[in-house]
This record gives C-alpha cells, sequence and structure tokens, in this order.
C-alpha cells in the first residue's frame, strides 16, 4: 500500500507501521531549516522513502531513506563542499520513553522511537541528516579551491619545501 503526502504532513507513526505504509518523496533543500550554517547552498533537493513495518515478531517499525546531494561549506577553505547523502536509519516504536529497552549487549544497535499520533516527516528528515552528516566537512587533502584561506594559500606559494623534502635532504647529508 502506497500513500503519497506533502512535506510538511505529520503521521501517526503507529497506524502508518501497522498499515505497511509507504511516502516515496522529496524534500526541498531550503525547507531543512535546522540544518542552518551547514549548508553552504539552499539549491536542489532530496528524496526520501518512509516505510511502515512489522518485524518478525509483530512489532511496529519505520524506516526512513535519504539520498541525494547536499553542498555544505569546507571548513577549511569555507568553499563548496558537495556531500553525497545516502542515509537509512531503522526506529522500532514504542509507546511511551519507559518503554525503550537497555541495550541487551555492546553489540546492540537497534534504534527505538517513541510512537506518536502526528509526527513531523520533515523532523524526522532532519534529525537523520544532522545525524550522517560529517561534522567538519571538508575537501580530501589538495582539494581545496583556488578561495583558499591565507595559510593554504601561502603554503601553496611558498618554495619551501615540505617537512618530508627536508627530512630527504637531511638524511641525504648524513
Ligand atoms: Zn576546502
Amino acid at each position: 500500500m502506497t500513500a503519497s503526502a506533502n512535506i510538511t504532513a505529520t503521521i501517526n507513526s503507529l497506524e502508518f507501521a501497522r498499515k505497511r505504509l509507504e511516502i516515496h518523496d522529496t524534500i526541498a533543500v531550503f525547507r531543512l531549516t535546522r540544518l542552518g550554517d551547514l549548508l553552504a547552498s539552499q539549491e536542489g533537493e532530496l528524496s526520501y522513502t518512509l516505510s511502515g513495518f512489522l518485524d518478525e515478531q509483530s512489532k511496529p517499525g519505520l524506516r526512513l531513506a535519504v539520498s541525494g546531494e547536499l553542498v555544505l561549506s569546507c571548513q577549511r577553505c569555507l568553499g563548496p563542499y558537495a556531500c553525497a547523502v545516502d542515509a537509512v536509519s531503522q526506529f522500532e516504536l514504542v509507546a511511551r520513553e519507559e518503554d525503550i529497552p537497555l541495550p541487551e549487549d555492546e553489540d546492540d544497535e537497534r534504534d527505538f522511537m517513541v510512537a506518536s499520533a502526528n509526527m513531523s516527516v520533515q523532523d524526522l528528515i532532519e534529525d537523520e541528516l544532522l545525524l550522517a552528516l560529517p561534522l567538519a566537512p571538508r575537501h580530501d587533502d589538495g582539494q581545496c579551491g583556488e578561495d583558499g584561506s591565507a595559510i593554504e594559500k601561502i603554503l601553496r606559494e611558498s618554495n619551501s619545501p615540505s617537512p618530508f623534502a627536508l627530512l630527504e635532504q637531511l638524511k641525504r647529508r648524513g
């Protein structure tokens, strides 16, 4: 069974799981206001799929997959940094906060969520993105743009050898 919903929609999470409903949709990046300063560009959109399910023990759960590309600010050169997003998370629904079991062992990676009659789909997507995005996004070494920071620029333009080159020179002398 498939339902389509606008991103401003809320879902009844328990009902969504029990009926195995599914939403395939896109969300415009400019709507992701909680990502705030992380974003270097508000352009574009992400795709997401939210699915309800019952596990083998008939426990209700939600699965969210978000994919696309976000343009973040590189923490080194402050230039735009295109970051591929491909995040999937799965939650078991519980009635109350107290129903969330303690992890059985260190490998227990189950996630839980308190069921809600009007859960915001957008909140869920933003939560997932905030967890999935790098805390300090930056280009790979040497990939920072020409607008790099002053220090990077001085290092690039100076003719001083790298520490490794210096070490080589010292070795040869010895
Ligand atoms: Zn950079």
